[in-house]
């Protein structure tokens, strides 16, 4: 078959592979979309992978070819979405079904073979069945969607609360979609390109509600915006300290906190910034990747 095959740090190169072979629990997707994360990027060019060769991508959708020893041939020709994470399935987070916490998981694209191939093995339990108004290139988006879904879920923002979103990368501009859909009316948004500003205009968000740091003085924006309350939810979804500090500063008393975007450096906070927690008695939460439990309500369905 084809692959992209990542052999060492900024060696990535298109080839001939052998087909993966089935492992119990398997299937063979025949991949049709894949997507290619923020992520894949450091991971290809700058920091590496796990071990090599690699097949990386772990945002894909296809459909299953063949059925690997123990699987049942129900999934045969089924269109698929396909969860990248693979369980240990013996640990605390696994016993308790939050398989994104799993301490000694594999990952299709970065610890195992993944998408960017024309055929991939997938563990059958990491399949979800596609309804027909989905198309396989959407459902190469699911991923990311999922992993926005969660930290919307971590944060738990309701109807009437003021909520920040900054940093409009894929996740990011996601959330604002999903925010808005769930009937948060009251959406703030930071961004800092071009592109970004249009793409929010697109989801119905009026102009002023878009803020483009690279042109003034973000936090007095806010504050105005707010009329000096701050946000009642603040998502940070770039991952550098400024933007952490003004997640901060910016949210109002007993406000949320939700840190989304992977660090790009050590992340430390002034002294000042940090009584802002105390004072106005903020919950700062994680999110990490997405829940997916064969369940209406993980983050998938
Ligand atoms: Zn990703
Ligand atoms: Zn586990």
């Amino acid at each position: 078959m084809k692959a992209w095959v990542l052999y060492g740090i900024n060696d990535l190169r298109y080839g001939t592979v052998a087909e993966p072979e089935l492992k119990e629990g398997e299937v063979l997707v025949a991949v049709k979309a894949a997507a290619v994360c923020g992520s894949d990027i450091p991971r290809i060019y700058r920091t590496g992978a796990y071990s090599y060769p690699l097949v990386p991508g772990h945002e894909f959708a296809g459909i299953v070819e063949k059925a690997g020893p123990g699987v049942a041939d129900g999934w045969l020709g089924k269109r698929t979405g396909i969860f990248p994470l693979v369980p240990c399935g013996v640990c605390g987070p696994c016993q308790s079904r939050r398989y994104e916490m799993c301490r000694d998981y594999g990952y299709l694209g970065s610890r195992q073979d993944g998408g960017f191939a024309e055929y991939a093995a997938v563990p059958v339990r990491n399949l979800i069945e596609l309804p027909a108004g989905v198309t396989l290139q959407e459902a190469a988006m699911l991923e990311p969607m999922a992993v926005a879904v969660h930290a919307m879920r971590r944060a738990r923002p309701m109807a009437g609360d003021r909520v920040v979103v900054c940093g409009l990368g894929t996740i990011g501009m996601l959330l604002v979609s999903f925010l808005l859909e769930a009937g948060i009316r009251d959406v703030l948004v930071i961004g800092n390109k071009e592109f970004q500003r249009q793409a929010i205009l697109k989801t119905g968000l009026e102009e002023t509600c878009y803020c483009d740091s690279r042109a003034g003085d973000t936090e007095k924006w806010l504050m105005e915006r707010t009329e000096g309350k701050g946000a009642d939810v603040f998502f940070e979804c770039v991952g550098i300290n400024g933007t952490f500090s003004q997640a901060v500063n910016l949210t109002g008393p007993v406000g949320r906190v939700c840190l989304v975007g992977n660090p790009g450096s050590d992340m430390t906070l002034e002294r000042e910034v940090y009584w802002k927690i105390l004072r106005n008695q903020l919950t700062v939460t994680g999110t990490w990747n997405s829940s997916f439990t064969h369940e209406a309500d993980d983050d998938w369905h």
